[in-house]
């Protein structure tokens, strides 16, 4: 039975805002949710959209957080195809959906999440260059790869990132030709490094995939909407017959920007500026997910994750601190990749420049190790690649900041629990 008493108001309908608005009720509490979102799917989880779904192998219902009937039998009211345009921080009223719809909140809670980002170079509006970021662009480009696949097509893809790298494989599994254009040096470089980004692209040229590193695309030739070629800074030609835009993605905080909240740093990912209990420079406003920046004493930093995981967790998080739970969000963070028979995730936070060392345990040339990055000892961050069970230990060493014996973590022979101090 909800009291309307309190109301409590939720922007965004992916996993960090449906999560939340289950936690809410999970915690017992009995005023009004309301769940606003642009799209019109009910709320979904994005990483089969690079994988299994775009593959063909998970179906459609498989990807939806909870089943529709949910949101009514948890009095959750949900509002889909909606989008708010205005948060009005003295009146506490967001406003929404063609009519204007004004609703008041007690807590609001931004999951505004993330959109591709777009390439700038002509030819980007043809209508064979696609971006992947909701349900209806898989359901496009699985379209795409199957013809692709069939009359031996040309995929090129604009960034060697977890999404280029993960729609490459599937590209391939569906038998289309693929070039993979990045202007840094190995793949996903921004992340692992290029020592751990090599392994990808081994991975991916064993596959047939051709990379083309240290160059941008400048230029996509079509007519009449139809891709022909990309062109790229080096003066090179590729044939392509469709393009996938995969430079990363922008957090959406024109609401939160609009209404005067507190913006990161661009140089630390930008996003909704929040503090460790995911409450945004306004006491009543929270932000979770993609959308937000939060600190993160473990790195002495402050992270935005655009990951699974930190939905999943942060929009609890956010909606316990809704209900005045006293409690940090200090998550080491997490994500994880498929792409053909590679199974992989990575814990931590690393990117180049923060760490000394990667120390290997296990065969790199065979795809089964871990990988941690180390500095003064310190373990940062790890990944274990075909290697299973092994998350809890590789975040217990980060959190532990304690130093270990290099030579003990590259030995498989010893316990890895066995190093927590
Ligand atoms: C193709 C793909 C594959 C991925 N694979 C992996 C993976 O393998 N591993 C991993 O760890 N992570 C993966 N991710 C990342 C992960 O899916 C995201 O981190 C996660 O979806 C973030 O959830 P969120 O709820 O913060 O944001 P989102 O899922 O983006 O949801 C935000 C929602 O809010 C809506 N919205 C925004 N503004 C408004 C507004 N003003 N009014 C109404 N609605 C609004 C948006 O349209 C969207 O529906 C993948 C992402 C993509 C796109």
């Amino acid at each position: 039975m909800v009291d309307a008493d309190q109301t409590f108001v939720i922007v965004g309908g992916g996993l960090a805002g449906a999560k939340a608005a289950e936690t809410l009720r999970a915690e017992g509490f009995t005023g009004r949710v309301i769940l606003i979102c642009d799209e019109r799917d009910h709320p979904y989880e994005r990483p089969p959209l690079s994988k299994g779904y775009l593959l063909g192998k998970e179906e459609r219902d498989s990807v939806f957080v909870h089943e529709p009937a949910w949101y009514a039998r948890h009095d959750v009211e949900l509002h889909l195809g909606q989008t708010v345009d205005r948060v009005d921080r003295t009146a506490k009223t967001v406003r929404f959906g063609d009519d204007g719809t004004l609703v008041r909140y007690d807590k609001l809670l931004l999951a505004t999440g993330a959109e591709p980002r777009r390439l700038d170079v002509p030819g980007t509006d043809l209508a064979g260059v696609h971006h992947l970021r909701r349900l209806a662009h898989a359901e496009r480009l699985k379209g795409v790869l199957q013809h692709l696949g069939r009359d031996n097509g040309h995929l090129v893809i604009a960034g060697a990132g977890w999404i280029g790298l993960e729609v490459a494989a599937a590209a391939r599994e569906y038998g289309a030709e693929v070039t993979v254009i990045e202007p840094a040096p190995t793949p996903l470089h921004g992340v692992l490094g290029p020592e751990l980004g090599n392994v990808f692209a081994e991975l991916h040229r064993e596959h047939g995939v051709r990379f083309h590193f240290g160059v941008r695309l400048t230029e996509i030739v079509g007519q009449d909407g139809v891709v022909l070629a990309a062109r790229t800074d080096d003066g090179e030609e590729h044939p392509a017959h469709a393009v996938l835009a995969a430079i990363g993605a922008a957090p959406r905080i024109a609401l939160a920007e609009a209404a005067g909240l507190e913006i990161a740093d661009r140089a630390h990912g930008g996003g909704i500026a929040v503090d460790e209990r995911l409450r945004t420079s306004d006491p009543d406003i929270h932000a979770a997910g993609d959308a937000a920046s939060f600190p993160l004493d473990l790195f002495d930093a402050r992270l935005r994750v655009e990951h699974w995981a930190n939905a999943l967790n942060g929009g609890p998080a956010a909606a316990r601190a809704m209900l005045g739970r006293d409690l940090a969000y200090d998550r080491v963070p997490y994500f994880f990749t498929d792409q053909y028979d590679l199974g992989m995730e990575y814990s931590g936070w690393a990117p180049p420049g923060t760490y000394d060392e990667v120390v290997i345990r296990g065969d790199a040339g065979k795809r089964e190790f871990i990988a941690f990055w180390v500095r003064e000892g310190r373990v940062l961050a790890g990944m274990n690649v075909n290697v299973w069970d092994v998350t809890e230990h590789i975040q217990n060493l980060i959190r532990s900041r304690a130093g270990v014996n290099v030579e003990a973590l590259s030995d498989p022979h010893v316990p890895l629990d066995s190093l927590v101090p």
